[in-house]
């Protein structure tokens, strides 16, 4: 099995600089590469602030944080990830972005290397599909935020072989995550079940239920929930949330998986959540407000 000593990430949004910061603080070198030089720049902002966080609580010390700064670097440029054992892909959610994602990697990383997506909802085997090594291809889907949430769910593609498996089980120890496996349909397991539930925390809302705060309060405080499921929503990013509820509808047929019109409406809108600033809460000021 070919050691992992670099990792490249793909997508410098939530998920990826998320996965920059934990693998870096493992002691991975991390190549992180995104289209956009301006979320390159947040995400290189935001892995310094949560490290300090984490730096401040005594978590880490002062020598693991600059280490893991220093093993971080960032290009636009996607042949940077020419050295990479592992590439991450952390892109946006959806398919024929990931899959062109993956045919450049295919021409850059080298043969050796495992090829991941940490997709939310689609088929992995489908994915793996299109490079042209599908035993190496593995979904490693992370939790937001990546580096306080635990749990790694690892979803094996039909091609994908049993050293894979096992670099990806080594992988995710290392990270410190526990792991827990699913098979490859539509959103796997955590999101099977929770964003059917966001969606119908909108649903609620479009049919006048109850308020953005008295579905959030009702979940939080009637099913202990940390927090409401607009919020957590708005946490995600609606345009994810959106498009595993079409990938469930798509890949299930059922038409209970159909997305609530108004989520479709709020990503028309481009009210995607926190990552803009606005969803069903605007965060412009010190305390969220509702925007309906
Ligand atoms: P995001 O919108 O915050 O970030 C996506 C990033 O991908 C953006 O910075 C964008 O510029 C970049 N990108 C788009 N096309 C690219 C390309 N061709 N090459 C390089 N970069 C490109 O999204 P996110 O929340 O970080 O989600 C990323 C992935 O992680 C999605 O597949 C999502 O389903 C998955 N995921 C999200 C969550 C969550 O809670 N948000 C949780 C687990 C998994």
């Amino acid at each position: 099995m070919a050691e992992i000593k670099t990792v490249g990430v793909v997508g410098a949004g939530q998920m990826g600089n998320g996965i920059a910061h934990v693998c870096a603080l493992a002691g991975y070198d991390v190549v992180l590469n995104d289209i956009s030089q301006d979320a390159l720049d947040a995400g290189v902002t935001t892995i310094e602030k949560n490290l300090g966080r984490q730096l401040s609580r005594e978590l880490i010390s002062m020598d693991e944080m600059k280490a893991a700064q220093a093993r971080i670097k960032t290009h636009t440029d996607v042949k940077s990830l020419a050295e990479v054992d592992l590439a991450i892909e952390a892109a946006t959610e959806n398919r024929e972005v990931k899959e062109k994602i993956f045919a450049t990697l295919c021409t850059v990383v080298p043969d050796h290397a495992y090829l991941a997506t940490n997709t939310s909802s689609i088929s992995v085997t489908r994915l793996a599909s299109t490079t042209d090594r599908p035993e190496k291809f593995i979904g490693l889907h992370f939790m937001n935020p990546v580096p306080l949430m635990n749990l790694m769910e690892i979803i094996r593609g039909l091609a994908t072989d049993q050293e894979t498996y096992d670099m990806a089980m080594g992988f995710a120890g290392r990270l410190g995550k526990t792991t827990t496996n699913a098979e490859d349909y539509p959103a796997f397991i955590v999101n099977r079940i929770l964003v059917p539930m966001i969606n119908e925390a909108v649903y609620a809302l479009y049919e006048g239920v109850g308020t953005v705060e008295s579905i959030d309060t009702a979940m939080r405080l009637g099913a202990n929930h940390p927090m409401g499921p607009l919020t957590l929503a708005d946490f995600i990013g609606l345009d994810t949330c959106l498009s595993i509820m079409q990938v469930l509808h798509d890949g299930l047929a059922d038409t209970k998986y159909r997305p609530c019109p108004l989520l479709v409406k709020y990503v028309e809108a481009g009210w995607v959540g926190r990552k803009v600033g606005r969803g069903f809460y605007d965060y412009s000021g010190d305390a969220p407000v509702p925007t309906r």
